[in-house]
């Protein structure tokens, strides 16, 4: 490609709303624009990355027998009404109705689409197993979309099914994609950690997410050295013993959040994110019923909470009993722990060991610090989740556990019958009987490992590609293009190139060279080579973007190393 004729656009400034490296790099490069909040589009060289991802996902794939195909973005109501997750996907499905007043929406993820397919088609044990899958986009409508293609509200996926006969199937098709998942991974060259994720309702220990580590990621992981432990926190705090909490108990205080009203605003307020719904909370403070939402919560650790908790003690107000009674009524409210790490959930047997928790309820203005479980209040309804904190007992080896913020690219889940009981998705086996198909899903997240790559991979000048997902691998700087000794060898080693099957870049446009090669650093090409004053000797010079080091060759030497 020509960059005279290009479709590029990079930006010197830094956006304003870009927080982290892999959302200010991609923008500045002009690898996406975006057109509303959480939805963006992909420009030619952002999206030569796209494919790039979606081919080794393809190669890795379908090198386990997973068969591609490609489903509708759009999905009647009735499929998911059918499996009851209509109602309980909530707000985050973006839903539309066609002129006849009937119901859709647009897929946030298929497992209905997929298994009402299947349960049409299979019919016999002999057309199991089968694993298939589509890379699609898919609509999710975030609370907070944020951080560019980390967290979007329109994004790609690939996402795959398994349909076994038994356990032992899905078991073989599950590990397939373990298998699969790590090499598309490691090709994609990232840092990575298969972590044991939260299973939810289904039970067991069989969910892994695929973290890609870095200290912007949203999820947190523990892990242990000392073995190959390495799960979720949420997670790991159903597995790990939790140490007693020797806290002074503080005194109680009620504090101001201004413009609080519902849990939402509360959740802004103090600028978390990740909350999980868990169960309601009744307690009495100062002998009055309150009830509290009791959350999991990633982001939520002690700075973060006290920070945005403080607030002057002359905008302090007090709730009058008319508005405790008020919040008896209150179906939301908030409870997060005060004076513990990296605090995720509040639990059963935990409740009492916490101290100084703040709690409210949905109204302006009504917060308490330093709630404490027995003095203050009484738990009526618990919840079976504990904590963990960085040291705490590793449940496989005892040894002290650590924390580290990831990245989720990638998640892997069994199933089981969940889905094909429901949708009666069954085959006959060999006695002539009908069983439900044995399920597996598995996502990744196509643009968001897009993202992930460049966490990993950049310095304070731009993308730093690895060579598999970079979109173009060579690009010739032509320092001053109306010199014709410059021109005529840039060509020269263009044509030599792409005749070799290179993908090259030549920058023929007539900017000084100070601007290409800020520009060819800012998009990360992995190898840079300069034509410049010494190309009457045949000279020129060879860089790689990911070291400091210039070398000068010949120019067949120079195309002898690139291939
Ligand atoms: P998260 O916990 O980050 O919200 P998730 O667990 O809801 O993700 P899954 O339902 O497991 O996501 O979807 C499979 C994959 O799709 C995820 O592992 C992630 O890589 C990607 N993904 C999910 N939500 C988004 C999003 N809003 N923007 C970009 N990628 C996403
Ligand atoms: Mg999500
Ligand atoms: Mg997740
Ligand atoms: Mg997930």
């Amino acid at each position: 490609m020509r960059m005279s004729r290009m479709y590029l656009h990079t930006l010197r400034e830094v956006p304003s709303d870009a927080e982290i490296p892999s959302h200010k790099l991609l923008l500045r490069a002009g690898m996406i624009k975006k057109l509303v909040s959480g939805v963006y589009g992909y420009m030619p060289l952002g999206y030569r990355v796209i494919r790039k991802i979606e081919q080794i996902i393809r190669e890795e794939m379908d090198k386990k027998g997973a068969q591609e195909l490609l489903m509708s973005a759009v999905q009647p109501a009735e499929l998911w009404k059918e499996s009851g997750r209509w109602f309980d996907f909530g707000p985050e499905m973006f839903r539309l109705k066609d002129r006849h007043d009937r119901e859709f929406c647009l897929g946030p993820t298929h497992e209905e689409v997929f298994t009402d397919i299947v349960r049409n088609d299979v019919k016999s044990y002999k057309e199991l197993p089968l694993n298939i899958y589509q890379i699609q986009t898919k609509y999710r409508d975030e609370k907070r979309p944020r951080f560019g293609l980390m967290r979007s509200r329109e994004f790609i996926m690939k996402d795959a099914y398994s349909f076994d006969r038994d356990w032992e199937g899905l078991d073989k098709s599950y590990w397939d994609m373990y298998d699969a998942y790590s090499k598309i991974f490691t090709r994609c060259g990232l840092k990575f950690r298969p972590v044991e994720a939260d299973t939810g309702a289904m039970g067991g220990s069989d969910s892994y997410e695929f973290t890609a580590l870095s200290d912007f990621g949203e999820g947190v992981i523990a892990y242990c050295d000392a073995c190959d432990f390495a799960a979720t926190t949420e997670r790991a705090a159903c597995l790990v013993d939790i140490p007693k909490q020797d806290l002074e108990e503080k005194e109680l205080r009620e504090i101001h959040t201004p413009n609080v009203k519902t849990i939402e605003e509360l959740e802004g307020f103090l600028n978390v994110e990740g909350h999980r719904l868990l169960k309601t909370l009744l307690f009495k403070v100062k002998g009055k019923l309150v009830a509290a939402v009791i959350r999991g919560d990633r982001e939520l650790n002690e700075t973060k909470l006290i920070n945005a908790l403080k607030i002057p003690e002359h905008e302090l107000e007090f709730a009058t009993p008319e508005d405790i009674k008020e919040y008896t009524k209150a179906e939301v409210g908030f409870a997060g722990p005060v004076g513990l790490k990296n605090v995720m959930i509040v639990a059963d047997e935990e409740v009492p060991k916490l101290k100084n928790l703040i709690t409210g309820a949905n109204k302006t203005d009504y917060h308490i610090e330093n709630v404490n479980y027995g003095r203050d209040f009484e738990a009526d309804i618990i919840t079976d989740l504990k904590l963990i904190q960085e040291g705490d007992k590793c449940p496989k080896c005892q040894g002290p556990v650590k924390l580290a913020r990831g990245i989720e690219v990638g998640q892997i889940f069994k199933l089981g019958t969940k889905y094909s009981e429901v949708f009666g998705a069954k085959y006959t086996d060999e006695n002539v009987k009908e069983q439900p198909m044995v399920m597996g899903c598995y996502g990744i997240g196509v643009s968001r490992t897009m993202a992930a790559i460049i966490e990993q991979h950049h310095d304070e000048n731009g993308i730093i590609w690895p060579l598999e997902v970079a979109p173009y691998h060579v690009i010739i700087s032509v320092v001053n293009v109306k010199n014709e000794e410059q021109m005529k060898l840039g060509e020269k080693l263009y044509q030599e190139l792409l005749n070799a099957n290179v993908e090259v870049l030549l920058d023929d446009r007539p900017e000084r060279a100070g601007v290409k090669f800020k520009d060819a650093d800012l998009i990360g090409i992995p190898i840079r080579i300069t034509v410049g004053k010494k190309a009457s000797e045949g000279i020129v010079e060879y860089k790689l973007r990911s070291e400091e080091d210039k070398q000068e060759f010949m120019y067949d030497k120079a195309v002898s190393n690139v291939l």
